[in-house]
């Protein structure tokens, strides 16, 4: 059996804390079922806890107006930022924590202690734009991890790949007057935040593949054969960042694309090739969204399976 290659799991207690509430979707048995799972699945992953981000490395890619929202707003109760999008009293901790995760991963894979990290981390990140926290998102925890690469690892061609089922709009704006960042995401349309449309291009450093709602596997591979991946290998990313986000698997009840396990691990294995061709295997990977607990379990276990190239035990 395969070793694998060296892989690091990023998570923080802090990010079981962020509380949004009776009811909400966006909860911590998420994260728990996650890690969970991938405990269970690779018990020789190495587990790591994530640092805080810096007023610095956030400030990157925010706004410190965001900032002020996400770490200055006392309340002891849960705060509404929009009608998805909440503030508990420890939501800062686990916010910064969440950010933290991808600057340490990204850290080691560029100073070479791991070929790739996946982030077990809440809350997500990839609807949070420059100055707005939406989507059950506050910092945008991928974009704050690139902008790192970039600006701290020197790194001029950095992807993001998002396929989480709703569009990675945050992100996008971020990055899409920056050539030196390529987006690429496939997701369902309509659906939240009815962004992504295919003649969205940035600077031309955008790439949007929308899926029609009951789409499923031979779909989702087809569009990122023929639309996203030879982009992706055209662009010879130093680096592959991943919003890995399982909600477009058929069990997600907030949308209705019908992705199975095997689609997570088919797409990750074709990332972790072209990184192993341009980019010395390097791939970062940071949970998004996802919100069937059996579906994380599965979809999460196929995805660092492939990233790790370890069998999953039992
Ligand atoms: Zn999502």
């Amino acid at each position: 059996m395969s070793r694998g290659v060296a892989t690091q799991l990023w998570t923080h207690p802090a990010c079981l804390l962020h509380d949004t509430g009776p009811g909400h979707a966006e909860r911590p048995e998420r994260l728990s079922a996650v890690l969970e799972a991938l405990q269970g699945a690779f018990p020789s992953l190495s587990l790591h806890d994530a640092p805080r981000a810096s007023r610095g490395q956030l400030l990157r890619v925010h706004d410190a107006s965001l900032l002020a929202t996400v770490l200055e707003t006392k309340s002891p109760d849960r705060v509404q930022l929009d009608p998805d999008t909440i503030l508990s009293p420890a939501s800062a901790e686990a916010a910064l924590r969440a950010a933290g995760a991808g600057i340490a991963a990204t850290d080691a894979v560029l100073h070479g202690h791991a070929r790739r990290a996946f982030c077990a981390v809440r809350p997500p990140g990839h609807h949070a734009t420059i100055d707005v926290a939406m989507g059950f998102c506050l910092f945008n925890n991928i974009a704050v991890a690139a902008a790192h690469a970039r600006d701290h690892g020197g790194l001029e061609r950095i992807a993001i790949v998002d396929f989480d089922v709703h569009h990675g709009n945050g992100t996008q704006a971020i990055f899409e007057t920056d050539p030196r960042v390529l987006y690429l995401s496939s997701h369902q349309m309509p659906l939240y935040p009815d962004t992504g449309r295919r003649d969205e291009h940035g600077a031309g450093n955008i790439l949007n593949a929308p899926l029609p709602p009951g789409a499923g596997g031979d779909a989702f591979r087809a569009t990122w054969s023929r639309d996203l991946l030879p982009a992706l290998d055209t662009f010879r990313p130093q680096i592959v960042f991943i919003s890995a986000g399982f909600d477009a698997h058929w069990r997600d009840p907030l949308a209705q694309l019908q992705l199975q396990a095997g689609d997570y691990a088919w797409l990750t294995q074709a990332l972790v090739d072209i990184a192993q061709r341009h980019a010395d295997g390097r791939v970062v990977s940071m949970l998004e969204g996802g919100y069937d607990l059996q579906a994380l379990r599965e979809a999460s276990v196929a995805h660092v399976a492939a990233l790790s190239g370890l069998a999953p035990a039992g």
